[in-house]
C-alpha cells in the first residue's frame, strides 16, 4: 500500500483546498501555487504514488482523469483555445508530491513544452 500524502488529506476534506469535482474515482482542486490563470490538480482518490505505479486496476481512474479534465476545460471556456495536460514521474520529471495528479493549465498561451 502506498504511502499517503497530503492529497489524501484533501480528498477526504481533512485540510482545506479548493474542490472543483469529486466523484467516487477523482478529485479536483486548484492547484495551491498556480502557474496559469487556470491550474487544476485532478487526482485518483485512491494513493498511485507515481505512473510507474499503474495497472490494470486503475484504469478507471485513470480515464476519469482525462474526462474530468475536458469537462472542466470546457466548463470553463478554456477548450477553443487549448491548455496542458501534465503528469510528472519522480525525480527527474519534477515530482513533488507522491500521489499521481495531472496538471491542468490554461487560460493564457503556455508557450513550448520544452524550453
Ligand atoms: P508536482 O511537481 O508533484 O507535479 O506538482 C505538485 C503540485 O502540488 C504543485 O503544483 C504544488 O503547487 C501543488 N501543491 C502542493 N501542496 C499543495 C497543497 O497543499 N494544496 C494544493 N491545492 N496544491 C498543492
Amino acid at each position: 500500500m502506498a504511502e499517503e500524502t497530503l492529497f489524501s488529506k484533501i480528498i477526504r476534506k481533512e485540510i482545506p483546498a479548493d474542490i472543483v469535482y469529486q466523484d467516487e474515482l477523482v478529485t479536483a482542486f486548484n492547484d495551491i501555487n498556480p502557474r496559469a490563470p487556470h491550474h487544476v490538480l485532478i487526482v485518483p482518490n485512491m494513493v498511485i504514488a507515481t505512473v510507474n505505479d499503474v495497472t490494470e486496476a486503475d484504469e478507471a481512474a485513470l480515464g476519469r482523469m482525462i474526462t474530468v479534465a475536458a469537462t472542466l476545460a470546457k466548463q470553463r471556456g478554456i477548450d477553443e483555445d487549448g491548455y496542458r495536460l501534465i503528469i510528472n514521474c519522480n525525480r527527474h520529471g519534477g515530482q513533488e508530491v507522491y500521489h499521481i495528479h495531472m496538471h491542468l493549465l490554461g487560460g493564457k498561451p503556455l508557450g513550448p513544452m520544452l524550453s
